[in-house]
């Protein structure tokens, strides 16, 4: 993956204003990047940065909007996981609150470990994770085994 990297965030309500609170403390590590978003979240990082003064070179910065995760986003983004299109993943799914998408929750994550993509699910690991040397370097991805599969002998 590049430098300059994609980066999707999704947070579930119980837990958007943490998030919110993890792209505010660490706004410019977030800036130098492209980000994707599932639509509420999207809608409320971007006002957030706009809020918290322009980007580099004076334009708000975009944040490409799918679906809210319920109508879609999450598949969405599972989607561009599968077509590389997605290098980091912070999702803050809430641990004590059913989702009504639940099956996209659980197909979205499956997707982020089966194509290898560094996912925080938590602010620890958010900041773990956006401390991380590779963050701003180029960094490259290894292939895991699950990718034999395409190749499978049936007789
Ligand atoms: P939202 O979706 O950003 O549209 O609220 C998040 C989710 O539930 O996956």
């Amino acid at each position: 993956m590049d430098r300059i990297k994609n980066i999707a965030v999704v947070a579930h309500d119980n837990c958007k204003e943490e998030l919110l609170d993890f792209v505010a403390c660490n706004r410019e590590a977030i800036l130098a990047h492209n980000l994707i978003a599932t639509g509420t979240t999207g809608r409320l990082v971007e006002s957030l940065l706009a809020e918290t003064g322009p980007s580099e070179g004076g334009e708000p910065k975009r944040v490409r909007r799918l679906m809210s995760g319920p109508l879609g986003g999450d598949q969405q983004l599972g989607a561009m996981i599968s077509e590389g299109k997605v290098d980091v993943l912070f999702f803050f799914w809430d641990p004590m609150e059913p989702q009504p998408h639940d099956v996209d929750v659980k197909a979205l994550l499956r997707l982020a470990v089966l194509y290898n993509i560094p996912t925080a699910s938590n602010r620890s690991s958010a900041e773990f994770l956006i401390s991380s040397a590779f963050f701003d370097h180029e960094f490259s991805i290894k292939p895991n085994r699950f990718f034999e599969y395409a190749d499978r002998k049936l007789d």
